[in-house]
């Protein structure tokens, strides 16, 4: 389903021989892209491969606001770790918006970017409680945060604050302007539909296999592909889910000047573009009927679709060193527009200068104390529950079909031909379910995609699934 960001892709080419790199970066969304602008004008010779389209998965479905008011992210950094910790957090995160103005300044991009104030609020009067916390920590790390009680539309809410100096775009043509001011850059090499399915360590180097049977070998390789699909793929899902989001878009005469999300259980988040009003709510808590209920497509100007995000245990996002030469960025709990950038400079500048304001802070090895994150099992428990459903829940039986034993799935296209696929998905087994509204088959437990051919849409996988 087309997002309201969608413009024509970038037109580069397939990778069709083995290449040498000093810097690979994989994938080809927000970070990878901000990777390479940090890049451009250095003496590396540098790389980035992406499996489909440039800016086409994730960042595609963004809200596109740019800011700092993140839900209740610096109580729950705090309760995890401790004040100085979420200070640090919302630095990152002022500092992370001011670097992407600077950029839009500097490289006059034309991204319909326009300030306009953050609204944290709640519809439960139970969370009351949670909002003052919020606010409180805001103004004690000197935000001139101001509570309300009434937001500037039409929504009755029990408590809120809001916070200045924030921002919204439009997040694919911002993704745009960095492309081309790389492109005026010939140390920087582009690749679409290449996908990298491992890798080899040898002594000085990598050696990345892609889809294409070519190789590429790199001296520092960059994880940039949203989730951490190659390193201990059985061991990061336990610090990290996927959380799915359903986005609603739909014409407004009122564009007000203001962006806001609630702390509740079902998500609510507003902003507006031109004149639309851009909505998100939660679809984890929705069973797979509901969502395809609600994503029924209007005729006319308005946009329905789903995003994914990957969500961490301790709410800090893990980006940085995770070998000697091999980096990793992911984990942003929905806040990627910040955390991308902060990503592209505490890599690059680890690389550059062997050291970064935020390399404690984001390192993937940081210890933090489970049992203060109370939410250990209850995180995990949605993807374990996942995990347990496709194995044994009924899905539309049309479009299931066994063979020799072996449950496949069938998608039957508008002339009639049936598209079959196994229906397992390669990461961690988990059965797969038909997205009817988007067609693809879609993986509950970490968020894999694959077209009704079995192609990868979106990762963790990093191979297709079998096709008959
Ligand atoms: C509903 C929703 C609303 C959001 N709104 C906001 C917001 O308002 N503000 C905000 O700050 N954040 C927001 N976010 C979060 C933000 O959109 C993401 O965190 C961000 O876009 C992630 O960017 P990325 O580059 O890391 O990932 P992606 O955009 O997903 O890019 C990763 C790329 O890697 C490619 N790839 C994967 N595997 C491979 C491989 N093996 N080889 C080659 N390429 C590969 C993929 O095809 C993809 O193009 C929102 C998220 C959701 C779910």
């Amino acid at each position: 389903m087309k997002s309201i960001w969608d413009l024509d892709g970038t037109k580069y080419p397939k990778l069709t021989e083995n290449k040498n790199f000093d810097i690979l970066i994989v994938g080809g969304g927000l970070t990878g892209i901000s990777l390479c602008y940090y890049f451009k004008d250095t003496k590396y010779k540098v790389g980035l491969i992406e499996q489909n389209s440039l800016l086409k998965s994730t960042t595609l479905k963004t809200t596109g606001k740019l800011t700092y008011l993140q839900k209740d992210l610096l109580t729950k950094i705090k309760t995890i770790y401790n004040k100085d910790i979420a200070k640090k957090y919302l630095s990152s995160q002022i500092n992370a918006i001011n670097y992407i103005i600077e950029i839009i300044n500097k490289e006059n991009i034309k991204c319909d970017l326009e300030e306009n104030e953050s609204y944290l609020f709640t519809t439960n009067k139970n969370n009351t409680n949670k909002i003052i916390k919020e606010f409180n920590l805001y103004k004690e790390f000197g935000i001139d945060a101001k509570l309300l009680n009434k937001l500037p539309i039409d929504i009755k809410i029990n408590s809120c604050f809001k916070v200045p100096n924030t921002y919204v775009f439009h997040p694919l043509k911002y993704g745009y302007g960095l492309l081309n001011s790389i492109n005026k850059n010939n140390n920087i090499e582009i690749y679409k539909n290449t996908r990298m399915i491992d890798f080899k360590k040898y002594n000085e180097y990598y050696e990345v296999n892609l889809n294409s049977n070519y190789k590429i070998k790199c001296k520092f390789l960059i994880i940039a592909n949203s989730y951490p699909s190659f390193i201990f793929p059985y061991l990061f899902p336990i610090k990290t889910k996927i959380e799915k989001e359903c986005v609603i878009v739909e014409k407004t005469n009122n564009n007000l000047k203001f962006n806001a999300i609630n702390i509740d259980k079902n998500i609510i988040s507003i902003r507006f573009y031109k004149d639309y009003m851009i909505r998100v709510y939660d679809s984890n808590k929705l069973s797979l009927k509901e969502i395809n209920k609600s994503i029924t497509y209007k005729d006319g100007n308005s946009y329905k679709f789903s995003n994914y995000d990957v969500i961490t245990l301790d709410s800090l996002p893990i980006i940085g060193k995770i070998d000697n030469n091999m980096f990793l960025a992911t984990g942003y709990n929905t806040w990627g527009m910040t955390n991308s950038n902060i990503a592209a400079k505490t890599i690059s500048d680890l690389i550059l200068y062997n050291k970064s304001e935020y390399e404690n802070l984001f390192r993937s090895n940081r210890e933090f104390s489970l049992n203060k994150s109370l939410n250990f099992f209850k995180f995990n428990l949605s993807t374990i529950y996942n995990l347990l459903l496709s194995k044994i829940s009924l899905r539309d039986k049309s479009t299931i079909k066994y063979i020799n034993g072996e449950k496949y799935g069938v998608y039957i296209d508008k002339f009639k031909k049936e598209h079959i696929v196994k229906l397992t998905c390669p990461h961690m087994k988990c059965g797969l379910f038909f997205n009817t509204k988007e067609k693809t088959w879609d993986c509950p437990c970490h968020g894999s995609r694959f077209s009704i051919d079995g192609d990868i849409v979106r990762g963790p996988s990093t191979s297709c699934i079998k096709k008959l």
